[in-house]
């Protein structure tokens, strides 16, 4: 399968499917035939798992093949990784003819990405996203790092030259990166597809015995939406931010919680169930919240977060959440499955919803 990405600034493939990389040696030799070198930057998990499978791949197309290896997660979008990673490349004298490969999850594709876009201004890259979740985060062109006072504070716009989706790479994947993967597809369904929404909530039942095929369509489909809406608005001036649905409340639960309490899909998950709330009370959104709820928790999700993450810290860090323009936080609320709007939601207000994402007892 092969989605074609229209961005102002570039358009690109995104080659989906079981050994979806076998094309990337032709795709490289076609159209990069003139790269000196080719960089990989993984991180230790995905190196010892698949960088060599990738290594072997392209070791007949005649061009020299390097690797970076970064720690995994979060720990690899921070400044002192992105700044090893440029002394590495120009101790290997990388020049201007050369690219990078990001081989690995959303962090090590929004770094390698980073990198690739500020190294002598700015070089090639493609994607290999090994996580569910990075179906989501290698489409779009938004790559960054990390800043002690928040998440992807640094970073720019910068489109890869394509996007290879290897189902294969998935099998190795623990069953909380999935969850946290599909909890984005749960989004961009509610926000775009409401037949896409309905088909998940039916067929989707448990995470651990999904089907490939059941994979393959989920994806695809999450990256012809997540496609469609950074055509339409590439630098997020205005319907791109409709793909933040549940991700307010979700940023200040995964940085609250404390990075790797809960993946940054749990935590949209309980985003999501908010956004959901305040829009049945808001916009009058027609859903079954209370079966949504179940469905999640089904899936192996948390649905509640505990007194110990108080409401007012919550209401702060989304002041601090760089959506947020002046000084009230907005919210990606649902008129309809499908149909998302934006909405300024007082402090008093939130403080008076949150409580339904608070376990009783
Ligand atoms: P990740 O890269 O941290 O991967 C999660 C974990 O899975 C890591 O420990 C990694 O080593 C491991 N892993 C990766 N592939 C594996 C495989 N095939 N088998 C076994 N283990 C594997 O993160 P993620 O969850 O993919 O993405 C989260 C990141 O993506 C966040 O930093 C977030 O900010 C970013 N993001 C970016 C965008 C964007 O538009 N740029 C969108 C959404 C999320
Ligand atoms: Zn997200």
């Amino acid at each position: 399968e092969t989605i074609k990405v229209k961005t102002p600034s570039k358009s690109y493939p995104v080659f989906i499917g079981r050994n979806a990389t076998n094309s990337l040696p032709e795709f490289i030799r076609e159209h990069f035939s003139q790269v000196g070198k080719i960089l990989i930057i993984t991180d230790e998990k995905v190196a010892g798992l698949h960088l060599h499978t990738v290594k072997e791949l392209l070791s007949g197309i005649g061009i020299p093949i390097l690797d970076y290896v970064v720690p995994e997660g979060e720990h690899a979008k921070t400044f002192d990784v992105f700044f090893a990673c440029q002394s590495y490349a120009l101790s290997q004298n990388l020049n201007r003819k050369s690219m990078i490969i990001a081989l690995g999850g959303g962090a090590v594709g929004d770094l390698a990405g980073f990198v690739a876009a500020t190294f002598m201004r700015g070089i090639p890259f493609i994607q290999v996203p090994t996580t569910l979740l990075s179906h989501d985060s290698a489409v779009g062109g938004k790559v960054a790092i990390n800043h002690p006072q928040g998440k992807n504070m640094i970073g720019v716009f910068h489109q890869p030259e394509a996007v290879f989706f290897d189902l294969s790479f998935l099998e190795t994947l623990p069953p909380r990166e999935l969850r946290s993967g599909f909890a984005e597809v749960v989004k961009e369904a509610l926000i775009q597809d409401p037949g896409f929404y309905s088909w998940l909530f039916a067929n989707v039942t448990r995470l651990d015995t999904l089907t490939e095929e059941q994979l393959l369509h989920m994806i695809k489909r999450g990256i012809e939406i997540k496609a469609a809406i950074v055509e339409e608005d590439e630098k997020e001036t205005g319907v791109r931010a409709y793909l933040n649905l549940g991700h307010t409340l979700g940023h200040a639960i995964e940085g609250l919680a404390g990075y790797g309490k809960f993946s940054h899909g749990e935590a949209v998950m309980i985003g999501t169930i908010f956004a959901l709330h305040l829009s049945r009370k808001k916009l009058q959104l027609d859903i079954d919240l209370e079966g949504f709820i179940d469905w999640a928790r089904g899936l192996g999700y948390e649905t509640e977060i505990h007194e110990g993450l108080n409401k007012t810290d919550i209401l702060s860090f989304m002041k601090r959440d760089k959506k947020v323009i002046s000084d009230i936080v907005t919210f990606v609320l649902l008129e309809k499955v499908g149909s998302p709007k934006m909405a300024n939601i007082s402090d008093s207000e939130i403080m008076d919803n949150l409580s339904v994402i608070y376990r009783k007892n």
